[in-house]
């Protein structure tokens, strides 16, 4: 199951591992029981670190592994095979148990130790979905740390009856003690935050932070680029991001990043991470800016944070980026998660078998309607103007797949449920003006993006499309707020380009702050 590269990589791995950790088995007959015990004796023939257990486990589910230190009493659980993108989430989840050091400040690290309660939580998954590692790592993070927290990944795939009667149509889904806690991508400190409530010391903590010569809201490729820009200038930088990585933790493979041939997105946005922690930069993660105030008489900028905390900067970058598009219909918000799907990658797999449709009939619509078609029963794709306009390559390959239909001038008027999940779309013609209902299962939208400007709404000029509208120097119709990436009004919208911009805006912004006169930005100039 290993190969030997990897295997060679891990013993050099499991080797750093100062404990010891034991694998438990729950099985049943199946195929992916022998799988799974396969690749538990591949682990445990690759370190006297890691042992095989003698007795079988007693998991909820078969397949089930389980990770135990005993004498750190801690225990992590994947049930289903822990291959794909989770395979890392295994590799990290033996390390820490084994006392691996986990990167977490020691701030983060108190918070975690200090969790009171038993927390048992269930993470739902499907094995092509790149947001959900991102989430089990941060949850396994926090039971490698505290005994009383206790994980267990399920590939929703494979616990089928399990996800249908859970009604959960969208990964990663996280239960806890048995009740509905999150959905979507969480980060460690949203974790913490919904573990202890909004207002908790954290967010105390923040407000007494220091005024920052210049903040950063958003952790993007734009966010980390002004960062980088703003802390080699010797300023004081912070960057207050919902989570870090923005648009680019969604795309799965990236080849147009000028100096690395091809690459994927949580790989890019690791190796970013690691170049902005290489500085002095505060970074503030799972924070969510709500509005940005007009400069004060101190010369401060105030921004709020919806957890209720203020932090204070002289200078603004405005990097937030973009949102998928919603197509504003009855039932798109009442179901969004129960058969509304925005991310084809992460919910494709838990539509194997059935109906879908994709909204929108652009790159993004047709490339997910292809990669759907390998997975469900069948795709319709729905387009609102009577071409597609996706690239032609893309619409040959769609329309050469036999489950593949496409509707153009379709303008979808409805999505309808049963209260609990999705049961069917419906949709006007536009040249008959005819009404048409299919039943299906999930409805993935793909109409384009929407730039996220709403903090700065009423304070700066934006365009008819919601854009910042921005100067050459990123500079935006208020001095000393600038903006930069996809929440801005620059002509195209890539990765690239919005690393360019960032160091622009925070060029910009640097520039503002010498010629405003603040002092100590002035003697670091000098
Ligand atoms: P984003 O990446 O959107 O980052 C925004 C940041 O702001 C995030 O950290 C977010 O959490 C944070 N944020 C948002 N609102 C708030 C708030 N109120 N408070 C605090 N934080 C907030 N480009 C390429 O060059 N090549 C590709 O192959 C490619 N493929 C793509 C595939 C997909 C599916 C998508 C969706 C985009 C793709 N792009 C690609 C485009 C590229 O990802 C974007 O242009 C780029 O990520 C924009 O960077 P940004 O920093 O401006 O914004």
């Amino acid at each position: 199951m290993l190969d030997q590269n990897l295997k060679q990589q891990l013993q050099g791995l499991l080797g750093k591992v100062p404990g010891r950790v034991e694998l438990q088995l729950t099985l049943d007959a199946s195929a992916e029981s022998r799988e799974l015990e396969q690749l538990a004796h591949e682990l445990a023939a690759l370190s006297d670190k890691v042992a095989l257990a003698s007795a079988p486990g007693n998991a909820k589910r078969a397949p089930t592994l389980e990770i135990v230190a005993a004498d750190r009493g801690t225990r992590i659980s994947f049930a289903g095979i822990p291959s794909g993108h989770e395979f890392t989430s295994l590799v990290l989840a033996l390390l820490h148990s084994g006392g691996h050091p986990l990167k977490l400040d020691d701030d983060t690290q108190r918070q975690v130790a200090e969790l009171e309660g038993d927390l048992d939580f269930d993470i739902y998954v499907s094995l092509s979905c790149q947001t959900c590692p991102d989430v089990v790592q941060a949850l396994n993070m926090l039971a490698a740390l505290n005994p009383r927290v206790r994980t267990t990944m399920i590939d929703g795939a494979l616990f089928q009856p399990e996800i249908e009667a859970n009604n959960i149509l969208a990964v990663p889904t996280v239960y806890l003690n048995g009740k509905r806690f999150s959905q979507g991508r969480i980060g460690i400190n949203d974790i913490l935050r919904k573990l202890a409530g909004n207002g908790g010391a954290s967010d105390k903590a923040l407000n007494r932070r220091a005024p920052y010569d210049m903040l950063i809201i958003g952790g993007g490729p734009a966010g980390a680029s002004a960062a980088i820009y703003a802390a080699r200038k010797g300023l004081r930088t912070g960057i207050v991001a919902e989570n870090f990585g923005g648009q680019v933790l969604d795309t799965i493979g990236i080849e147009n990043f000028i100096s690395v041939k091809a690459t994927e997105g949580p790989k890019l946005v690791a190796s970013l991470e690691e170049h902005v922690r290489s500085y002095a930069v505060d970074i503030m993660q799972g924070q969510r800016a709500r509005e940005v105030g007009a400069k004060g008489a101190d010369g401060l900028f105030r921004v709020q944070l919806e957890s209720g905390a203020t932090l204070r900067a002289r200078s603004i970058v405005l990097a937030t980026g973009a949102r998928w598009r919603q197509i504003n219909v009855p039932g798109e918000s009442e179901y969004k998660g129960k058969g509304v799907a925005y991310c084809p990658h992460c919910d494709g797999p838990l539509f194997k078998g059935r109906k879908v449709a994709v909204v929108g009939g652009g790159n993004s619509g047709i490339e997910a309607a292809i990669d759907l078609a390998g997975i469900v029963e069948h795709v319709t794709v729905l387009e609102y103007s009577s071409t597609l306009k996706a690239d032609k390559v893309l619409v040959d390959k769609a329309r050469s797949l036999a489950n593949v239909t496409i509707i153009t001038d379709a303008q979808t008027t409805a999505i309808d449920g049963d209260g609990a999940r999705v049961t069917g779309l419906r949709y006007r013609d536009r040249d008959s003006g005819d009404e048409h209902q299919i039943a299906l299962a999930g409805v993935f939208v793909q109409i384009g993006l929407v730039p996220n400007s709403d903090p700065v709404r009423g304070l700066v000029e934006l365009t008819p499309f919601g854009e910042v509208v921005t100067n050459r120097k990123g500079e935006t119709s208020v001095p000393g707020i600038f903006a930069a990436g996809d929440v801005s009004d620059t002509a195209f919208k890539q990765i690239i380009i919005a690393m360019g911009d960032g160091a622009t805006a925070s060029l910009g912004a640097f520039d503002y702050l010498i010629r405003s006169g603040t002092s100590d930005v002035t003697d670091k100039a000098a």
